[in-house]
């Protein structure tokens, strides 16, 4: 049986999901949610609104957070994991903020404790506060009975962050606007990376407003479209698409983090079909041509010692989704 997909509820209409079968008083849902690294990132000019426009291929890879939501008194936020302290636990947590949102379409208070467990790097490049807020509406909606419709989701993914919408879908997908208008991309197989984490995260504002300084001072070369990626996406081609991996953030998150220049080398020399800076950094996601291969790339890159830590994760992978009962961590 194909895997229940809790954004398949269309408005009026009756399909009867594990969500809805879930007795009134279980206790709590939790959702795990993938994080993302961007296979081309088109940064185009800032608009009136004060966001730059973007044309971004997501793909979402297996290194997940958990959002557990469960009935309280009051809204709480708990984060534990890696990197925790560095996260709000004040309505600023965008998994918070996406429980007011649903409770405020709904017209209810937003009584619930929500717990946070990070295993996705915390200012990394790969959106891991969208991630949260992605699973959090997700949980949130399950917990009071499944009642919004995909459309009600998206909209309200979209206005708490340009990457959360995209964490609703998972897989691969194409995102333009300032990256929440998203549409999928035609993918076959599965591609195998390794991340090399940094010691200590990188302001997203910061890398934006390193990029308008740098294109001030003289004209950059762009990246331009993402037809390579999309071919290479389509025709399954881990080599072509490592040749054509490009993010327009990436020259002034190496200015930021001049350091970043030997994982991206190091990867190369050490086989990588491809290697970037993923989003605004400072993780660099590195392609390599087979699960194998993943495996040798990240155990010698390790040993280097260029980076924090080494993670090793698969894409493309689902989107927020509710862990059944019986998984779920306690
Ligand atoms: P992006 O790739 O979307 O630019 P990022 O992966 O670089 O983001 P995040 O992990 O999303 O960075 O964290 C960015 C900032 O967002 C953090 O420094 C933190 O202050 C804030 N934040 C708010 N809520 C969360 C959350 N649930 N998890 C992580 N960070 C959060």
């Amino acid at each position: 049986m194909p895997e229940a997909d809790p954004l398949s509820r269309e408005s009026g209409d009756d399909i009867v999901t594990p969500l809805r079968l879930r007795p009134a008083a279980s206790p709590s849902v939790t959702v795990r949610v993938p994080a993302k690294v961007n296979l081309h990132l088109a940064v185009g000019p800032v608009r009136k609104d004060g966001f730059h426009e973007l044309v971004s291929v997501y793909h979402a890879v297996s290194l997940y957070d958990e959002v557990v939501v469960e009935p309280a008194d009051e809204l709480s936020v708990n984060v534990v994991g890696e990197g925790a302290g560095e996260v709000p636990t004040d309505s600023d947590n965008l998994a918070a903020r996406a429980v007011s949102a649903v409770a405020a379409v709904l017209g209810r208070a937003p009584d619930v404790a929500i717990t946070v467990r990070k295993g996705i790097p915390v200012a990394g490049g790969m959106a891991g506060g969208s991630a949260d807020a992605a699973a959090a509406l997700v949980a949130v909606d399950a917990l009071w009975g499944g009642e919004l419709d995909r459309v009600t989701l998206e909209g309200l993914a979209a206005g708490l962050g340009s990457d959360v919408a995209f964490l609703l879908h998972g897989g691969s997908a194409l995102g333009t606007g300032r990256g929440e208008a998203i549409s999928p991309v035609l993918t076959q197989g599965e591609y195998h990376w390794v991340l090399a984490v940094a010691d200590g995260g990188m302001s997203t504002t910061a890398v934006y407003a390193e990029i308008d300084t740098m294109r001030d001072e003289r004209p950059l070369p762009r990246i331009g479209a993402p037809d390579g990626v999309l071919a290479a996406l389509r025709a399954g081609d881990a080599v072509a698409l490592g040749r054509v991996l490009a993010n327009d953030l990436q020259p002034a998150s190496l200015r930021i983090r001049p350091q970043l220049q030997r994982v991206l080398d190091a990867g190369r020399d050490l086989g990588a079909v491809g290697a970037v800076v993923s989003g605004s950094g400072p993780t660099v996601a590195l392609l390599a041509r087979s699960a194998a291969e993943s495996v040798r790339i990240a155990s010698s890159l390790a040993g280097l010692a260029v980076c924090r830590t080494v993670r090793r994760a698969h894409g493309p992978v689902a989107g927020a989704r509710v862990v059944p009962p019986d998984s779920a961590a306690g």
